[in-house]
């Protein structure tokens, strides 16, 4: 089972939820994959401390001629979805920050002049976290396209993943393709949300999200005594199961401070997550929690 964690906004204790859960399930004896999606700021491995198997970096399919004339049919400009190539007598323009290395102008040159070159976007790690297998993507510094990268640590994870191992994608903020890529390969995608009016707006966003890719969905309401009930009352009006609400807790706090597992810390919080962990597998089997 893929289940993603995603939030319509950062700071909503994404990486807190699952990590956490990761390492339940991997404490457990279940066969568990954590993937850090988050591929601007991953963090996981902060918490988790992966013994690193390898690295990899990651490269892109850009657009070239390779010193051919181009034709100027124009046919690769129409074709992109993205306006990332010109067509021009004698050459075309490939703006590679707009370029999603789709292939569909090379397909499209009526010549066959136009060629695919490798650029490396970022890297991806596997490793290790005692029994837990981790994988995260790191974007380079300075780099736009985020999506193939998400994309390719998620096909990364998943490839080999039977069907009893749990895959827990550590999705990153936001609505934009780039979430939506570390989500729609998910059985089951877990929003992560906060019962404030910055929660609730966000929250609106990241159901449309999940409404449009045909998800199933569920919710976790953090920090769930600090706030109003709009959270709540929005999540039972569009039938969201609340999983669990994990109350503002100082010992929390200073573990995530400190990059310590917050279970340790806090048999609140534990129990939270264990609440959670029931919750969601019940989902999966199709039992109401
Ligand atoms: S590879 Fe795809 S996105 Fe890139 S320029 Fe060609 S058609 Fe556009």
């Amino acid at each position: 089972m893929i289940i993603s964690v995603a939030s319509g906004k950062g700071g909503t204790g994404k990486t807190l939820i699952s990590t956490s859960l990761a390492r339940l399930w991997a404490d457990g004896n279940k066969a568990v994959t954590y993937v850090d999606a988050d591929a601007e700021e991953p963090n996981g491995h902060l918490f988790l401390k992966p013994d690193v198997i390898e690295e990899k970096r990651f490269t892109v399919k850009i657009p070239t001629l390779e010193g051919r004339t181009c034709a100027a049919h124009g046919k690769c400009q129409e074709i992109c979805a993205f306006n990332a190539i010109l067509s021009a007598k004698g050459s075309v323009i490939v703006f590679d920050e707009l370029c999603h290395g789709c292939g569909a102008c090379v397909l499209a040159c009526p010549e066959g002049f136009l060629q695919e070159t490798g650029r490396e976007i970022g890297t991806i790690t596997h490793g290790d976290s005692n029994g837990l297998e981790f994988y995260s993507a790191t974007l380079d510094v300075g780099e736009a396209r985020v999506t193939p990268l998400i994309s390719g640590v998620v096909e990364a994870s998943t490839e080999n993943a039977d069907g009893d191992r749990l895959v827990v994608i550590d999705a990153p903020p936001g609505t934009s393709c780039s979430a939506m890529a570390a989500v729609e390969i998910a059985d089951l995608v877990l929003l992560v949300t906060e019962p404030t009016p910055f929660g609730e707006h966000d929250l609106i966003l990241a159901l449309e999200m999940g409404k449009a890719l045909g998800r199933k969905m569920a919710a976790v309401i953090n920090r769930s005594d600090i706030g109003g009930d709009g959270t709540r009352a929005l999540l039972e009006a569009r039938s969201i199961p609340v999983l669990a609400e994990i109350p503002f807790d100082r010992a929390v706090a200073e573990s995530y401070a400190a990059s310590r597992m917050p279970m340790e810390d806090s048999s609140e919080f534990a129990s939270s997550i264990v609440k959670l962990a029931q919750g969601l597998l019940s989902l999966a089997q199709g039992v109401s929690p």
